[in-house]
């Protein structure tokens, strides 16, 4: 039988190891390898239910077992939901089945204290921040400082104000905020072996000393995450690697070295396999319930390769409650926001948590004297520019904006061509009083426009534009 394309291109001591452990499965497991991933689709709930989305589009759709706002697109390619109006106004987020179990098993709940460790582009912080619907504090982390850019735009889309996008390393975290988590997620970084029909750049890198590398990398992290975790609070690692040296090998370590963390059976869910204490050496294993873990392969699941551990810390102290401090407009803004504020928006105006960066207008969720020495990248809702004796508001004020929350909206249609030309970033004509109106796409906020005399100028950003 010929073997099928991707079987050349596997590192071939992936292969000998995979066959080692898998055994009679492996012919399974290679074969799944070898067929195109699934694409993910999941419903942001700060925007809409999943119920009604799903009715939205005429899409064919298939569930994800694990999450009840995931599902599986089938015609994704016909579909092309990347490119849809909806994504623009952050209805949804593509994202693999698998990796939207991490969430679900972290289960943040409105109004706690969660952190996101090794969080860019962000797929999994935005669930998070779904599933808070807006209420609590969320930072989302990154050291890798280029890769947070990716983090802010999604957050951006997806109408997130509650939380602080950071690039510092996790010990200078656990030293700002010990015990002071309710949630806290470690994607760890990962040999990636899970990712290799996706990513060729995994398949590039990978070699049985990256793997150990790796392992090393991730009890460091696990070290300081446990940190951050307050006693009674939930940590989640979750790596996308088949390696148990980097998965159940890594937990049973963390389980000897940390006696205050217990590791939590999850709800069982189709697809859901059992981690494999077999699989790692039975001094290392033995007396911990490493089945406990959550192993998802291609050829039992509809999603790409992942593992995840919840680890419960032990004990019970609240977590700090963090206010949005005394924080007034500035001064010489005053005027200014308010006037626009009042002629656009349907909302009363907070009258604290205002912060000024720059030209850049900021409305906080957490007071700054609480992030201490640490500098986060974004802080909160960046709401407008304060330049020129004007004031404009941003992209990300449209998208976290309920469309009933404003005075002047212009709904476009999905399918209509003035919605191809907005997106364009072109001028548009409709008539009404002047001034600052939301476009819309089918009700769902979308964007600025600024009209004059029945001349909708466009402030749809530059870098987001489609010309199809
Ligand atoms: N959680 C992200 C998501 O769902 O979109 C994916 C995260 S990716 C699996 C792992 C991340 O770990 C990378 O973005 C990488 O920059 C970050 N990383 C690399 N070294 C790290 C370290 N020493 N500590 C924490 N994070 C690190």
């Amino acid at each position: 039988m010929p073997l099928p394309p991707l079987m050349h291109m596997l590192p071939e001591r992936f292969e000998i190891r995979m066959r080692t452990l898998l055994g009679d499965e492996a012919d399974a497991f290679f074969a799944a390898l070898a067929e195109s991933p699934r694409v993910g689709l999941r419903v942001n709930l700060l925007k809409v239910r999943a119920e009604d989305f799903a009715g939205l589009t005429g899409w064919p759709f298939e569930p994800v077992p694990w999450c009840d706002e995931g599902y599986v697109i089938p015609g994704a390619d016909e579909a092309r939901p990347g490119r849809h109006p909806y994504h623009a106004a952050g209805l949804y987020y593509l994202q693999d089945p698998s990796a939207m179990a991490a969430a679900v098993l972290l289960d943040p709940q409105p109004g706690e204290l969660a952190l996101d460790l090794a969080a860019a582009p962000g797929g999994k912080a935005t669930h998070i921040a779904s599933r808070m619907r807006g209420r609590g504090l969320l930072v989302a982390n990154d050291v890798v400082r280029n890769r947070t850019a990716a983090l802010v735009e999604n957050f951006e889309r997806s109408g997130i104000a509650n939380a602080l996008v950071m690039s510092s390393q996790p010990a200078d975290l656990a030293a700002q905020w010990p015990g002071q988590f309710d949630r806290v997620l470690v994607d760890a970084p990962c040999s990636g072996e899970g990712m290799f029909r996706k990513a060729e750049a995994a398949r590039q890198e990978w070699n049985e000393a990256h793997v150990q590398g790796c392992a090393t990398r991730q009890s460091a992290i696990l070290d300081d995450a446990a940190v951050l975790v307050r006693p009674g609070g939930r940590m989640v690692y979750a790596t996308c690697t088949f390696a148990p040296e980097e998965n159940e090998a890594v937990i049973a370590a963390f389980l000897r070295q940390h006696p205050d963390f217990a590791l939590r059976q999850p709800p069982s869910f189709p697809g859901f396999d059992p981690g494999r204490p077999d699989w790692i050496s039975p001094d290392l294993a033995r007396g911990l319930p490493l089945e406990r873990c959550v192993r998802i392969w291609p050829h039992r699941s509809v999603g790409e390769g992942h593992f995840f551990a919840v680890l419960d810390r032990q004990g019970d102290q609240e977590a700090p409650d963090p206010d949005v401090g005394r924080g007034r407009l500035p001064r010489d803004a005053t005027a200014l926001f308010e006037t626009f504020w009042h002629e656009t928006l349907a909302l009363d105006l907070p009258e604290y948590g205002w912060q000024q960066y720059g030209e850049w207008l900021h409305w906080l969720p957490v007071d700054p004297e609480w992030w201490g020495t640490q500098r986060p990248l974004r802080a909160g809702l960046r709401v407008g520019k304060l330049a020129k004796g004007r004031f404009e508001p941003h992209h990300a004020l449209a998208l976290w904006l309920q469309p009933d929350k404003v005075l002047q909206w212009l709904d476009l249609r999905s399918d209509s061509a003035e919605l191809a030309a907005y997106l364009r970033g072109e001028t548009l004509l409709s008539s009404g009083p002047d001034g600052w109106t939301l476009t819309t796409v089918d009700g769902f906020s979308l964007g600025w426009g600024k009209r004059v005399q029945g001349v909708v100028k466009n402030h749809y950003p530059r870098g987001l534009r489609q010309h199809r």
